[in-house]
């Protein structure tokens, strides 16, 4: 019953809970929004504890990139998909094949595209069954790096901090997106510090890059300019908040604050955050792109991820409010504000 409550509370357009008993499927597709336009989302697949955590991670998850398309400007709504399964030893093509059936069943109402646990791969096999699906040529993990490394310059800025180069970054999470953060920062001259639970991806780091490493379990409590989350979400929660010596957070992790009260906690101790729904958007600008066969201007429109960054930190600043609240508040302008959708479908095909 609480789903059904939070649904009407959040305002959520659909959640269908899927099952295929042959083909082992447990999972949930979550469309929050489409005033303007299909909801575009990636395809999670992670183990839970329970169907009801997937079903509460995939609205999570899809209400912020209803968000994250309305501040990137794009005319795409918000959903998300989870499968319940353990990615490594739990994903077959039966069982992609069987939740690409249900997508398919929202008529284009939901879009795909890769996310943690799923591959470019695993999205062209569900290209065969669904008619438009995203990520099926390319990872967009780079243009996430560059949305998240501009909204660090951005950061920078308003925290009075100078610039990147000679700046203590610590990246926590070397992953597809880390990796390449991590590249950027250290060709920006920055102190760049890493942690992964992965080992293997702390030593490319050094190696390649000329990082340090530190402790995952320490590395957003270090001394450090700027915490750049870039695992899983929810690593920044209140105790995290009001013990972290870094004046700014910015990382391309989805719900980096583990709940919402942590915002005010950051407001109060003057550290600057950039909310992940701006930050982390390059991913899905390219995807977006990739569903409409048109790069081009991509790479400098992603630039651009810096310039709404700052709008929102200026405006937090000038209103003493905490950067989420802004952020959503211009989101849900810009929603409102959304022209009646053209008939015809969107991504033509
Ligand atoms: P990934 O799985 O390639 O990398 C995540 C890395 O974080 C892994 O190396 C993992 O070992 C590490 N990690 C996980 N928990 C950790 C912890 N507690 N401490 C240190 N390291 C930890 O994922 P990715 O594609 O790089 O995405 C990273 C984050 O960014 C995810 O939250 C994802 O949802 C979000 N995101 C990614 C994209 C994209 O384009 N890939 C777009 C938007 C948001």
């Amino acid at each position: 019953m609480s789903i059904i409550r939070d649904m009407a509370e959040r305002d959520f357009e659909q959640l269908v809970v899927c099952r295929d008993r042959a083909r082992g499927l447990r999972s949930v597709i979550a469309v929050h929004n489409t005033a303007l336009g299909p909801a575009l989302g990636g395809i999670r697949i992670k183990r839970y504890r329970t169907d009801v955590e997937a079903a509460q991670d995939a609205m999570n998850l899809a209400e912020a990139m209803t968000y994250k398309a309305a501040l990137a400007g794009l005319r795409l709504g918000g959903g998300k998909s989870v499968i319940n399964a353990d990615p490594a030893s739990q994903k077959t093509r039966d069982l992609l094949i069987a939740h690409a059936e249900y997508i398919n069943t929202l008529g284009g109402r939901y879009i795909p595209a890769v996310d943690s646990g799923t591959t470019v791969a695993d999205l062209a096999l569900i290209a065969d069954h669904v008619p438009l699906v995203s990520s099926q040529q390319r990872d967009p993990s780079y243009f996430t790096a560059i949305g998240v490394f501009s909204s660090m310059q951005a950061a920078v800025q308003q925290a009075n901090l100078g610039e990147l180069r000679g700046a203590r970054v610590g990246v926590q999470g070397a992953g597809h997106v880390g990796m390449y953060l991590v590249e950027l920062l250290a060709d920006a001259g920055a102190k760049v510090v890493v942690a992964d639970l992965d080992a293997d991806r702390v030593r490319m780091a050094c190696e390649k890059y000329g990082a340090t490493a530190e402790d995952p379990a320490e590395i957003l409590a270090a001394d450090l300019d700027i915490a750049a989350p870039c695992g899983l979400g929810g690593t920044v929660d209140e105790q995290a908040a009001e013990t972290m010596k870094a004046p700014v957070i910015v990382g391309a992790a989805n719900n980096i604050l583990a709940d919402a009260g942590v915002a005010d906690v950051l407001t109060r101790r003057g550290i600057v955050y950039v909310p992940d729904f701006i930050a982390n958007a390059g991913g899905l600008m390219a995807c977006e792109a990739e569903l409409r066969c048109d790069d081009d201007g991509l790479e400098d429109r992603v630039r651009r991820i810096g310039d709404t960054a700052a709008q929102v930190l200026r405006e937090a600043a000038s209103t003493q409010c905490d950067t989420v609240s802004v952020a959503l508040r211009f989101a849900r302008e810009r929603i409102a504000a959304a022209p009646a959708p053209a008939p015809g479908p969107y991504f033509p095909r």
